[in-house]
């Protein structure tokens, strides 16, 4: 049964009470939705990179809903209540942060910058500071503190992961949740819709290959794959 249907996922009733199935469909979306398609394939591909990516973080201590594999475009996770923040951290200034803020393409960020987007269909995901997450009530003090910990680790993390394979992490939207257990989690994906990854040499390994038509997105989603289940 299917619980959720977003813009590329479906979450589905899960094999356990307390899981759910995060299915992963081939459809692409940018530009708040404008522009769409369709790859064949691409839900696996994304599945792949995700669950790599949710089992990796696992390891180092990370806490995420990932609960196991199920099949080619799904893994269970735990059923979470999602804070609707979607939390950005920003190595490397590009896309929308160049065109708000005139900051130079390209431009190391360190510390990295964390954003927050107000995770709201109806008024377009907007930029949001600290002040407005508890004026809309999104999460209190104490959670957005563990939240930004958690997100600035994440990123850390993945970034070296990256870096080991010859990859540089641009920057990564994160989303958490409550587990049943009340216990506060990484959630959603770790796919190329949601960050930014380039090779050495500047070419996008992810969804930018859609928005700005830049070439193959199936081509860059598997070498993408292909790095990051290397050993
Ligand atoms: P959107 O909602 O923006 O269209 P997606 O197509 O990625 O995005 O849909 C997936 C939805 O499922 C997102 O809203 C996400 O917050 C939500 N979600 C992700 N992981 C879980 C989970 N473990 N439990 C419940 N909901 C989840």
């Amino acid at each position: 049964m299917i619980l959720y249907q977003g813009k590329v996922k479906d979450i589905l009733e899960g094999p356990e009470p307390g899981t759910v199935l995060v299915r992963f469909r081939d459809d692409v979306t940018a530009g708040d939705g404008k522009k769409r398609a369709r790859f064949v394939g691409k839900g696996r591909v994304s599945r792949e990179i995700s669950e790599h990516l949710f089992q990796y973080l696992e390891r180092q201590g990370v806490p995420t809903h990932y609960v196991g594999p199920y099949d080619v475009t799904s893994f269970v996770a735990k059923k979470v209540n999602i804070i609707p923040l979607e939390v950005v951290v920003r190595n490397v200034a590009t896309g929308s942060l160049v065109r708000r803020l005139g900051i130079p393409e390209g431009k190391v960020l360190d510390p990295p910058l964390m954003e927050f987007f107000y995770k709201n269909d109806a008024l377009h995901d907007p930029l949001i500071c600290r002040n407005h997450v508890f004026l809309l009530g999104i999460c209190d003090e104490r959670t957005l503190d563990a939240v930004e910990v958690l997100a600035e680790k994440a990123n850390h993390l993945l970034k070296g992961y990256f870096q080991e394979r010859g990859l540089r992490l641009i920057d990564i939207k994160f989303e958490f949740g409550r587990d049943p257990d009340g216990r506060l989690v990484l959630a959603d994906e770790l796919g190329p819709d949601i960050m930014r990854v380039w090779t050495l040499d500047g070419r996008s390994l992810d969804k930018d290959v859609f928005r700005q038509d830049k070439g193959n997105l199936m081509e860059a989603y598997h070498e993408l794959r292909n790095a990051v289940i290397r050993r």
